[in-house]
């Protein structure tokens, strides 16, 4: 008898996550690449990820929190990084100890950047502008006044602009061409106001992809490199990503039942005929959409099961019909489909969201496993 699988186990595919960089590159050359690695590195784990890009050549690392990159600092991982969230009392003084750049979205941001400057470092920020999406970022009635106080902090050697950037709504081409105009205009009163920031940034993985115009110096890349579009309209497989992580558990329980039994919570599924089913040891608590009850599909032993029924916080039931299942056979709900096993994105389509969503929300009861 083979061993049983690991109970609960997200393997994520190094190799993968290193060839999908090194496509990436290839494709966006000379531009240079910032991996995005917030929420725990969209669920494959951060310290792992960014290590593996780090080595891979990524030049640049992407965080949203100012936390989340002081623990990769902790971790021994050096490369350039950027953190561009901040709430209200964030302590900036860590972050440009540890030698963190920092995304700026209002002059108050940009003050207490000044202030964190000194004995430890000097601030190297980069000014965040709202181009349309109405959210983080530098608001146009207040882009004048950042400007020019950004630049007299600069001319005193408080902080350094090294960059500028915004990020688009990836509504359609031509309204990120409407954010690019404004985009270029305020690199434009930048310039005006005497600071040259030798980084512009506009792309995430769409338009890093699609859109070669709107590269600039460096483009931010998060769910590419996880092997995952970034809309339907993208067909990561046919540039050549993998899905970097795989889900799976090991069968828990398999029982042989009559037709007419009843599965789960409020009995949505009732079987039709005399089937086997089977127990996955995985639930809502593990990032398994509950909105993909009786709708999502499992790999076991090659062969492709449904779910019936409610998924629990802990666990749901496939129906395996007359193939072959035991108790530690390892059951695989998302992965590459070129392994013969279902999506993250068939899982988004099941549940009505999008693939980033199924995977950072892998709970952290599951073990992730560098492979
Ligand atoms: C999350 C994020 C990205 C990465 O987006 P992807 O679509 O995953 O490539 C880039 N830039 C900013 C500002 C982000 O918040």
């Amino acid at each position: 008898m083979s061993a049983a699988a690991p109970f609960r186990e997200a393997r994520i595919d190094l190799g993968a996550l290193a060839a999908n960089l090194a496509v990436l590159r290839r494709l966006v050359a000379p531009s240079l690449v910032m991996g995005v690695v917030k929420a725990d590195g969209y669920g494959h784990g951060a310290e792992l990820v960014a290590r593996a890009l780090s080595e891979a050549g990524a030049e640049w690392l992407g965080v949203a929190d100012i936390e989340e990159g002081l623990a990769l600092r902790r971790a021994g991982i050096v490369t350039p990084m950027l953190a561009w969230l901040h709430g209200p009392d964030a302590d900036f003084a860590p972050a440009v100890a540890a030698g963190i750049d920092l995304g700026i979205s209002s002059l108050d941001q940009l003050e207490r950047a000044a202030a964190a400057s000194g004995g430890l470092g000097r601030a190297m920020v980069h000014l965040k502008v709202d181009s349309g999406l109405s959210r983080n970022g530098i608001a146009p009635a207040e882009r004048g006044a950042v400007l020019a106080r950004a630049a007299a902090l600069q001319a005193g050697g408080r902080i350094h602009v090294r960059g500028i950037f915004s990020h688009l709504s990836n509504t359609s081409a031509a309204d990120d061409d409407r954010q690019r105009e404004v985009f270029d205009q305020a690199v434009a009163e930048a310039h005006a106001a005497g600071l040259s920031p030798e980084l512009r940034h506009l792309a995430a993985t769409q338009a890093a992809v699609e859109r070669p115009g709107l590269r600039f110096e460096l483009v931010r890349i998060g769910i590419g490199l996880y092997g995952l579009p970034a809309a339907e309209s993208m067909d990561a497989a046919a540039i050549g990503l993998r899905p970097v992580m795989q889900l799976s558990a090991a069968v828990a329980a398999v029982r042989r039942v009559p037709a007419g039994t009843r599965v789960s919570y409020g009995y949505t599924h009732r079987t039709e005929h005399e089937t086997t089913l089977a127990l996955i040891p995985l639930g809502y608590a593990d990032g398994v959409p509950r909105a993909a009850s009786g709708r999502g599909m499992v790999a076991i032993n090659g062969r492709s099961c449904p779910v019936v029924g409610r998924i629990a916080m802990d666990q749901f039931v496939v129906d395996v019909g007359e193939g072959r299942v035991a108790v530690g056979d390892r059951a695989v709900l998302w992965g590459d489909p070129a392994d013969a096993v279902p999506s993250a994105q068939s899982w988004a389509a099941a549940a009505g969201t999008i693939g980033y969503e199924i995977v950072t929300r892998v709970g952290p009861r599951v073990p992730r496993v560098a492979r």
